[in-house]
């Protein structure tokens, strides 16, 4: 082995959760190949993955990495080196004082479905447990919100039914909002493999745009930007009409279809193929193999969770589920993709302004009580806090005075970035916790404190299909770096002695602490996950929960029983409306944009931007268009236009591509500032809405109404 070491790991970028052989010579990551023993993947690994060790690459990242705590003390000066003593000091006595001063809502964490789950379980302590705010957010508002309020309306709790296991055994694949293919690569690679088998596995898949997931299906849904609701009613519709729905399901198992279809009885196959623009023979065939299906499996993503209505698109497909009986049995179900590698461990320890700990509501006097008795506090607050984009406008009203953010870029990733700017100037204190001193958002903070990352980190993530995998640190920390849960503990600490607590509420010594006193908090509830402690993990290798004390495997699948986590047992249909957009396209913005993933990139590139062979697939950002709109425009192939929304503006080359309608655009969501800053904005959440679904909060980064002019 020529002095080098492997040890195992997960893949830092997307919710499938890949487990990684990672190849160090102490000093550096020399290389990294797919673990054939992990379940996620069997030893596959995608574009991304597989070059997480050039990203690792501590010559690349000389520039990027922030290696040593900084801070300013005024506006306008440049921050200074300082110590970790000087930082944490200064913040513990900063957040102390506002605290006294304007009471624990003054004070905002946005953080991140990339920290782990111990980080998570931390911030969320320190602020609904010690400081008594709810003012708790993270990244994941923008990529799961719409789906944990969507299960938690219909199945009553925010766990995703079905497994990856389930692909091989369904009939019928339903993908909605995905391009499963760039976002999800090794889970599409499963797919392919489980349709190559068998021929007779059908795939339908509805996005407005003709992606490479698209190209695949044996049927394509072309449906108009925000219409899934429709579509999925449509079907409901369809399944009724023709005698496709299982009758003795829904009396056993659920409750409420009766106003359902009453609603759904509108839905005539006309209305809603002329709402979604597609033909009533694709969407009756749809609705006939959905209905007529063994065992449907549907996968679903952003396209209905980032929407003004993404909790009813959720439960719309949900409600198909239920009314026709595709769940809790092998290769059925509705299965919510998670875009992020944990942002499902973020949603265990209820590390959102709305939810508690466990899975608990933060409604629940009874529940708020358990949590406030596993914490040792007197209480934790009962009034939501701000959600992403509220937490923002509260910051620029002056409400939210210190944000602290940690390991994410709101500065590009959040909607309305003019809104973000204003926000980050106006806060008194921002507060960046960073792997990275190059993203947009480090320029706005007042202190920078410097984080361990991938390959330097011990905890525990949860893939997309609840399972739980453990990894330790196979680098040692690059300069004064500290882990995540360390820096909110160093800052903890010091604010209880300024409050004058005795003793601590974070007695943590190791990180393992933390798992075990995350675990005992989900004694009892749907995720109880009290029989796996790191040994178990360890031994075994990753595991689903729920694996309460004395099991000895997690579950693969849930409700086989058709017993659901509401308080009467059954399973809720959610009487769903379809609403349109929120920003309809009109005579002076006639283009409706959408944004998304590409294949080689990862979020705001901070990672996978310092790798140059992920820029082979896409050089630089474009603006995709229909050829007919191109043409009528005299517009070029390469030609720089102006896309502009009601919020801002950004110069792009444009592209024709024949995924699109007429009428769509479309721009990947990774390139920032610093790539488009010559030639104005801030990518492509310059031009996105902040108009947000009123059940998740979930923002509406899947659609914009913008106007396009040749520059
Ligand atoms: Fe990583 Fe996702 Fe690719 Fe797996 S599919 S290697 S988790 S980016």
């Amino acid at each position: 082995m020529n002095g080098l070491r492997e040890s195992k790991a997960t893949c830092c970028y997307c919710g499938v959760g890949c487990g990684v052989i990672v190849e160090t010579d102490g000093q550096r990551v020399t290389g990294v190949r797919g673990d054939p023993d992990h379940p996620a993947n069997f030893g596959r690994l995608c574009t991304k993955g597989s070059t997480l060790h050039l990203s690792a690459d501590p010559l690349l990242q000389q520039q990027a990495r922030a290696l040593h705590p900084e801070m300013r003390l005024h506006r306008g000066e440049p921050r200074g080196r300082a110590s970790w003593e000087e930082t944490s000091g200064h913040l513990a006595a900063r957040i102390t004082d506002t605290v006294r001063r304007h009471g624990p809502d003054s004070i905002g964490f946005y953080i991140s479905g990339q920290l782990l789950t111990e980080d998570y379980y931390v911030f969320n302590k320190l602020a609904k447990g010690l400081l008594g705010t709810n003012n708790i957010d993270t990244n994941s508002r923008l990529c799961m919100s719409s789906a944990v309020a969507g299960y938690k309306q219909t199945l009553g709790a925010d766990a995703p039914p079905a497994c990856y296991e389930d692909i091989d055994h369904a009939s019928l694949i339903f993908i909605a909002g995905s391009n499963t293919a760039y976002a999800h690569p090794i889970l599409y690679r499963r797919i392919e493999a489980a349709r190559k088998r068998n021929p007779a596995l059908k795939m339908i898949v509805a996005d407005p745009r003709r992606t490479d997931t698209a190209r695949d299906a044996d049927l394509h849904l072309a449906i108009l930007p925000g219409t899934d609701v429709a579509l999925f009613n449509g079907m409901l519709h369809l399944c009724l009409w023709e005698d496709l729905i299982d009758q003795a399901y829904i009396d056993a198992h659920t409750e409420g279809f009766a106003d359902l279809k009453r609603t759904v009885r509108d839905y005539t196959p006309k209305f809603v193929a002329d709402t979604c623009g597609i033909s009533e023979d694709d969407l009756v065939k749809a609705a006939r193999w959905f209905g007529e299906a063994p065992a449907a499996l549907s996968l679903y993503c952003q396209g209905l969770n980032q929407s003004s209505s993404g909790t009813a698109k959720n439960a719309a497909l949900i409600n198909l589920h239920l009314a026709t009986g595709q769940i809790g049995k092998p290769g059925a179900g509705p299965f919510s993709l998670t875009g992020q590698p944990n942002a499902m461990g973020g949603r265990e320890v209820g590390g959102l302004a709305n939810l508690l700990s466990g899975h608990r509501d933060m409604a629940n006097p009874g529940h708020r009580a358990e949590v406030a008795k596993l914490w040792g506090v007197d209480d934790v607050p009962a009034t939501p806090g701000k959600t992403a984009v509220e937490m923002f406008e509260a910051v620029r009203k002056g409400e939210i005075k210190i944000l602290w953010i940690a390991c994410t870029n709101p500065a590009q990733s959040l909607p309305d970035q003019k809104l973000v700017q204003e926000a980050l100037q106006k806060a008194e204190l921002v507060i960046l916790q960073e792997a990275y001193r190059t993203t947009a958002t480090a320029q706005f903070a007042d202190v920078l404190l410097p984080a361990t990352t991938w390959a330097e980190k011990e905890g525990t993530v949860t893939n997309s299909e609840r399972r739980i995998t453990r990894f330790k640190p196979v680098l040692p920390r690059p300069g004064e770096t500290r882990h995540d849960w360390e820096i909110a503990v160093d800052v903890a600490r010091r604010i209880e002695a300024l409050l004058g607590r005795t003793g601590t509420l974070f007695p943590y010594a190791d990180v393992e602490q933390i798992w075990n006193e995350h675990r005992e908090s989900t004694r009892g509830r749907d995720l109880d996950i009290t029989g796996l402690s790191y040994r178990i993990l360890e031994e075994q290798g990753p595991q689903q929960w729920p694996f309460p004390e004395g099991a000895t495997a997690g579950r693969a699948r849930l409700y086989e029983d058709g017993v659901f986590p509401t308080a009467s047992g059954r399973a809720k249909f959610v009487n769903t409306v379809y609403q349109p957009v929120a920003e309809p396209a009109d005579a002076r913005y006639p283009f409706r944009l959408t944004t998304g993933r590409l294949r080689d990139q990862w979020h705001g590139m901070s990672r996978t931007g310092t790798v140059a062979q992920l820029f082979s697939h896409a050089a630089e950002p474009a603006v995709v268009m229909a050829r007919l709109d191109m043409d009528r425009r005299l517009i070029r192939d390469g030609d720089l236009v102006h896309v502009t929304s009601r919020r801002g503006s950004q110069i792009l080359p444009a592209i024709a591509g024949d995924d699109m309608r007429a009428g769509q655009a479309f721009v990947a969501m990774h390139w920032g500032e610093e790539y488009v800053s010559g030639r104005g904005g801030h990518g492509v959440n310059a031009l996105t809405t902040s108009a947000f679904c009123p059940s998740s909060k979930q923002p509406e980064l899947k659609h914009a109404a913008v106007k396009i002019l040749k520059a």
